[in-house]
């Protein structure tokens, strides 16, 4: 079904306030697996918002408007939408009776307000109009059918909204499109967004239900599959498969298949499964990679130690690196980084030891060496194995991606 979500309000459109109705019911209509095509924002103006009503119920099945619903003259969403529907406004005997026993109250709790003849044009309705009540308010929702065309029409202050959407609308859309969306996330790691698209180039081509839409995150790509159903059960069995296929293709790049799971917590849950210790050397990244590893509640059962070797001098008094590679090679080099590493695991009696080594900009580059140049080393039993990565981005950018990668690194 085909949907579209129209604001209504000038100070809307001037910026004013912030449009959150609409991102409160985009997401809704995700859960309800509606086809969210349009949103659509319009002021206080008749003329525009009798075109802007008469477009989306043209082009879409249900069109879901907020604002405009109160008592005073530039309230017309009810008048206009009636109007293009082609229905008169007859009165709801019902939202009489609510709306008077409202007013009373009001009145009699603040004596300098009088009940004025408009705020009565709230008990109108449209002919056939389903009425929803507002608990929170005075003007009531309404939910209005034609021609297989649906207009809902929701208060816009967002407290009297929500619980009209949830205790009435969800349920009512919810008949209406018996279908779910559910999805899955599959994340990537050491695999770059293209080389990912192409390996799933054919998957993407072929795919209807479920879907497969990638994501590029700093150092991960994250692909997200989307089934719609009847039950979340159905969504599950349709998406099984594509995670099946999509496993046996990237293997164990794959680092989580769970939507909150991070590449820190992958790390810490692959030392705890093989009882590795790990140390870091840190220098471009100044921290960095500790600081995530730490997010992870437990890392301490893991992570036993975090160096921050900035200084020459320090990479030569608290890892062991040699006075000759850094007089010779500099360091910001290979075998700095391997220096590093193997010293990481000597001083603090780990498993694992990485370093990081590069150069962050904006300055320091050389052209043998350009700014964004990082050198990563991880010494495991006995051996170290040393990479080399061109960043590009400033200063931030790259030790944001110097952090991801080593992460990445590790997993592997
Ligand atoms: P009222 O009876 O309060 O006049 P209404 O249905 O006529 O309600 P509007 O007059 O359009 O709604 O808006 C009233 C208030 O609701 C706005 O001042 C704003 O605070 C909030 N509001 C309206 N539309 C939105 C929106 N799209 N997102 C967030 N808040 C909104
Ligand atoms: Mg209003």
């Amino acid at each position: 079904m085909i949907t579209e979500l129209v604001a209504v309000g000038t100070e809307i459109l001037l910026g004013n306030i912030v449009n959150t109705n609409s991102a409160y019911l985009a997401e809704k209509c995700a859960q309800l697996g509606l086809s969210l095509y349009y949103q659509t924002v319009v002021g206080d103006n008749e003329q525009r918002m009798k075109d802007t009503i008469k477009t989306a119920l043209d082009r879409s099945d249900v069109v879901i408007l907020t604002g405009g619903l109160g008592p005073t003259k530039d309230d017309l969403t009810k008048e206009i939408t009636a109007e293009v529907m082609g229905l008169p406004l007859v009165e709801d005997a019902h939202s009489r009776e609510l709306l008077d026993a409202y007013l009373k109250q009001y009145e009699k709790n603040d004596a300098q307000r009088r009940i004025t003849s408009n705020n009565y044009k709230q008990a109108m309705v449209p002919q056939g109009a389903l009425v929803l009540d507002n608990h929170n308010g005075t003007a009531p929702g309404l939910i209005i059918e034609k021609n297989g065309k649906t207009a809902i029409l929701l208060p816009g202050p967002p407290n009297e909204l929500k619980p009209m959407f949830e205790e009435e609308v969800f349920p009512y859309l919810r008949k209406k499109q018996p279908e779910i969306i559910y999805s899955q996330m599959v994340k990537i790691c050491s695999i770059g967004e293209s080389q990912v698209a192409e390996e799933i180039q054919d998957l993407i081509e072929q795919q209807s239900n479920p879907t497969i839409a990638p994501y590029a995150k700093t150092g991960e790509v994250h692909l997200r599959v989307t089934a719609k159903a009847e039950s979340e059960k159905e969504c599950k069995k349709l998406i099984k498969p594509v995670v099946r296929e999509l496993k046996s293709r990237f293997g164990k790049n794959i680092f989580a298949t769970e939507e909150k799971k991070t590449l820190e917590e992958a790390v810490v849950d692959m030392l705890k499964d093989q009882k590795l210790t790990l140390s870091l050397a840190e220098s471009c990244t100044g921290g960095a990679i500790a600081s995530r590893i730490v997010n992870v509640p437990g890392a301490s059962e893991v992570f036993l130690q975090g160096m921050v070797t900035y200084s020459n001098r320090a990479k030569r008094k608290s890892l062991g690196v040699k006075k000759s590679t850094l007089k010779m090679h500099g360091a910001v080099s290979e075998k700095c980084a391997k220096e590093m590493a193997k010293g990481g695991c000597f001083v603090t009696k780990t498993d694992i030891c990485l370093s990081v080594t590069g150069i962050a900009g904006p300055d320091g580059g050389t052209k043998e060496k350009p700014v964004g140049t990082v050198f990563m080393g991880c010494c495991y039993n006995g051996k170290t194995v040393v990479r080399e990565y061109h960043f590009t981005g400033n200063r931030a950018k790259i030790r944001e991606q110097s952090t991801a990668h080593a992460l990445a690194f590790l997993r592997e």
